[in-house]
């Protein structure tokens, strides 16, 4: 029988008050993993109470020893890394390589909460009037929630959670419901490192759980990734109710390739940005746009190379690119790409009917590229969310640039060029919050904030980086006589 999972509230694991549970599917083999509970106001409202109550206790906790917990869970991490690593594939589809990468991710940002002692310090100045000082001390602020996606299950609660209590903040962590085992098997890993209780909380669940964060008055701030609408949805509710809040959302990511660029290695690398993970990465490569005569040499180019992927199952060492995360995905993406062909775009490598063996009914959907897209249809303007890759025609840089802004995304943006001048021109009038050169996936390290603009991000203050530390702290301002 399948786990029935729980949350954890106070140091306890409990279970969930409500009788409502999502199953958990393995999308290659469809086997039931675990089922997760849709849980209510009333747990949410526990985890609040225990993370309220341990709040007082755990910031007069030395900044140091609290980086010391950090320093363990990174050496336990490390320790059961591919445990998670296989997690992350069983529940989520990708490649074992891929969920090895994620997991790396996600132990550089405890790396990164290790330095908190350094990053909170402030600043201070002598004598801004006679015999008055002036400092400025940085103080944690409260309960702090984060509210995540499936499409990274183990990383992404990573850019959050390490940092907001090595701050001295407690937390509550609503992941995905969709991948919600990796997390219950985190939270194993914390529970080892006797952290007081109530400092670090997990409520599964979807919708409900996320509103009851939102709307208690005893939670701060809260931390969010997942699609544009809902991020929307959680920055109005969380300001409406007087809450911090970062939402980082959907994307529509463009590529653009110059004639100058050296094909065959920026094609590698585009495959990679388009067909990693099945594409469900929000910094996913989705539109090449081809300028100049680069456009025929990258069609080919991209054909041949994408042609050649190894679809199967994620834990088969040799497989290249897994499933998508569910049925109702594989349907959703497959639905699109016929969107584009009815719109007139050109289908030059379909992956709907890809078939692999000993995984029947799968959620597999093999590269697709649709080529001669342009800017109006549909496949350009709306994330997709799998893998597939439009292929666009622009007659000079400039056309390229003017293409991409207008997006109503602006999570990241590329260019494959081999000349500065295009390569400065990019970075300066694109607007989109992650800048590539001659990089497919502008991912940012554990220490520079995630950008993000537009319909991709709704807030001031990004995660990870000092960025993340502005957020999970409150700045005092003190002056100072003594006489
Ligand atoms: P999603 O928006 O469906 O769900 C994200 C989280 O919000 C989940 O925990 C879910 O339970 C919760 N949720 C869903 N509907 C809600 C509602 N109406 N009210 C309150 N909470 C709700 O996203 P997803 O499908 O899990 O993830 C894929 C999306 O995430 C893609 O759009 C991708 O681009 C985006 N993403 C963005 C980033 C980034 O850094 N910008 C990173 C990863 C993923």
């Amino acid at each position: 029988m399948a786990k029935k999972l729980r949350n954890y509230i106070g140091g306890e694991w409990v279970e969930s008050s409500s009788d409502s549970f999502i199953p958990v599917h393995n999308p290659a083999t469809c086997e039931l993993l675990a089922e997760c509970p849709d849980s209510t106001y009333d747990d949410v409202g526990q985890a609040v109470i225990a993370a309220r109550e341990a709040f007082d206790e755990w910031r007069r906790v030395p900044v140091m020893n609290r980086a010391q917990y950090m320093h363990r869970f990174k050496t336990i991490l490390e320790d059961r890394f591919e445990e998670l690593s296989r997690i992350v594939v069983e529940e989520n589809g990708k490649t074992i390589d891929e969920a090895r990468g994620e997991v790396r991710r996600g132990i550089e940002s405890v790396d990164f909460a290790t330095g908190v002692p350094f990053l909170m310090r402030n600043d201070g100045l002598e004598d801004v009037s006679s015999g008055i000082d002036e400092t400025t001390v940085r103080q944690p602020a409260g309960v702090f929630a984060a509210i995540t996606p499936f499409n990274f299950p183990a990383m992404v609660p990573l850019w959050f959670l390490p940092t907001a209590v090595t701050c001295g903040n407690t937390f509550i962590l609503k992941p995905s419901p969709q991948t919600p085992i990796s997390m219950e098997f985190m939270y194993e890993l914390l529970d080892e490192l006797d952290l007081p209780e109530g400092v670090v909380n997990l409520i599964h669940g979807g919708k409900d759980a996320s509103m009851a964060i939102m709307e208690h008055p005893g939670v701060t701030g809260v931390s969010f990734v997942g699609s544009s609408p809902v991020a929307k949805i959680i920055y109005e509710t969380c300001t409406r109710n007087g809450k911090r809040v970062q939402a980082q959302g959907g994307a529509k990511n463009y590529i653009a390739v110059m004639p100058d660029a050296n094909m065959e290695a920026s094609v590698k690398n585009i495959l990679g940005a388009a067909y990693g993970c099945a594409g469900q990465r929000c910094l996913a490569a989705a539109v090449a746009v081809g300028v100049g005569d680069a456009y025929d040499r990258l069609h080919d180019e991209l054909v041949k190379q994408a042609s050649s992927l190894k679809v199967g199952y994620g834990l088969e060492e040799n497989t290249q690119m897994g499933t998508v995360v569910s049925d109702q995905a594989k349907q959703r993406i497959e639905n699109m790409i016929q969107k584009g062909v009815e719109e007139g775009a050109k289908i030059v490598l379909d992956g709907r009917s890809v078939q692999v063996e000993g995984f029947d009914q799968g959620s597999f959907v093999g590269p697709t590229i649709l080529a001669d897209v342009t800017p109006e249809m549909i496949v350009a303007k709306e994330e997709i969310f799998g893998p597939v890759l439009s292929l666009m025609k622009a007659d000079s840089f400039e056309e390229a640039v003017d293409i991409i802004n207008k997006s109503h995304y602006g999570n990241a943006a590329s260019i494959f060029t081999s000349n500065g001048k295009y390569a400065r021109e990019f970075k300066y009038q694109v607007n989109a919050g992650n800048i590539g050169v001659n990089i497919g996936v502008a991912a940012p390290s554990a220490s520079f904030p995630f950008g993000g603009q537009k319909d991709s991000f709704f807030g001031d203050l990004h995660g990870q980086g000092s960025d993340s530390i502005e957020f999970y702290t409150e700045r005092k301002i003190v002056i100072e006589r003594w006489v």
